[in-house]
């Protein structure tokens, strides 16, 4: 069973920003319903490159946009690849911030690339057409890089509302020059959407919500993708900020915990990858680390001072924003868990 010392629940947030603090503790519940949460021995590195973004949405769970100055430097890249060399690592997944903005980008991929790991890059799609991106569409195409793609909604209104003016005209324009690359297409070009609800309520039925999307993209825009992932909001940075602001943390917090499902802590994201802030720190999921919830899984503080046998068994840090993961069909960076 898991340290209940290590086990933290977090009242507080250094950038200011709201926790929740209602309702039971995550890591109490879990054990209530007989589920351990334990680290296997990851095959992921799920690697933030920085906080820099060309959007600013407003459910960002981040808190990325086009001023912040957080990147991650060739140094430290460099320093995980060498630790990777070592750890039989399968798979990474790259995210920001936008990560094509991270000056070395392409570099680091191509790394990857050469020692034969398979990347996920989560790209925001309007990043296509930001300045000196105009190659990045076939760039990707020829690495055979799979993408996930953030799109709310398949209405303009929703997509504007979430992510700002003009977002949707550009994301439709990317999807359609994605798919004349063969991007969602071609098995070895994977083009999944990412779908998160606009408001204080829990994503639809995955499978349902992807048959509509099918419709309406392929009706209104000959659109085409792989997969649609649904995925929950946590109630962390900006949109636990404005639940905050319209009365709604404490209710949302309820719908999560009422919504818990035991069936989903098996499949959660934080047993099998570990995640990397832009200065190569650890931490058990993107979450946490917005949150600076230390790494439980060992004392080290940055990848290079990890032993990665060290890894598999060892408690998982947890605190009550995680209901937003096990609520309902569950949510990963990977869509629904059930
Ligand atoms: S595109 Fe992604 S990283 Fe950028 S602000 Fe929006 S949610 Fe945050
Ligand atoms: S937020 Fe989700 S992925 Fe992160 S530690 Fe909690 S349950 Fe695991």
């Amino acid at each position: 069973m898991p340290d209940p010392a290590i086990l933290k629940s977090v009242e507080t947030q250094s950038n200011g920003y709201p926790v929740p603090t209602s309702g039971p503790a995550f890591a109490s519940f879990v054990s209530e319903h007989q589920q351990n949460l334990l680290h296997s021995r990851p095959t992921e590195l799920q690697i933030n490159l920085g906080k820099l973004c060309n959007l600013a949405c407003h459910h960002c769970h981040v808190d990325a946009g086009p001023k912040r100055t957080e990147i991650m430097v060739w140094e430290v890249m460099e320093k995980i690849l060498n630790w990777a060399d070592n750890s039989a690592i399968e798979r990474v997944d790259l995210t920001g911030g936008a990560p094509e903005l991270n000056p070395h980008f392409r570099q680091f991929c191509e790394a990857w690339l050469d020692r034969g790991v398979t990347i996920t890059s989560r790209c925001n799609i309007t990043v296509l057409y930001e300045q000196g991106q105009e190659d990045l569409a076939d760039w990707y195409a020829e690495n055979k890089i799979r993408l996930v793609c953030s799109l709310p909604c398949y209405t303009e209104d929703n997509v504007d509302a979430q992510r700002g003016k003009g977002t949707f005209d550009k994301s439709i324009a990317g999807l359609q020059k994605l798919n004349s690359l063969s991007y969602g297409y071609n098995p070895d070009l994977i083009l999944d959407l990412v779908y998160n609800p606009g408001g204080a309520f829990l994503p639809p039925e995955q499978s349902g919500l992807e048959a509509d999307y099918r419709r309406m993209l392929e009706d209104n825009f000959g659109i085409q993708f792989t997969s649609l992932l649904a995925l929950a909001n946590l109630p962390v940075n900006r949109f636990a900020h404005a639940l905050q602001r319209d009365g709604e943390l404490d209710d949302y917090q309820h719908l999560l915990v009422s919504n818990f499902n035991p069936h989903t802590v098996e499949a959660l994201m934080c047993r099998h990858l570990i995640n990397l802030d832009w200065e190569g720190r650890v931490f058990d999921c993107d979450f946490n680390q917005m949150l600076d919830i230390p790494f439980a899984g060992g004392d080290s503080k940055f990848l290079w001072d990890l032993k990665v046998d060290t890894i598999e068994g060892q408690p998982i840090a947890t605190a009550r924003h995680c209901f937003g993961c096990t609520a309902g069909a569950g949510s990963s960076c990977g869509g629904a868990l059930e």
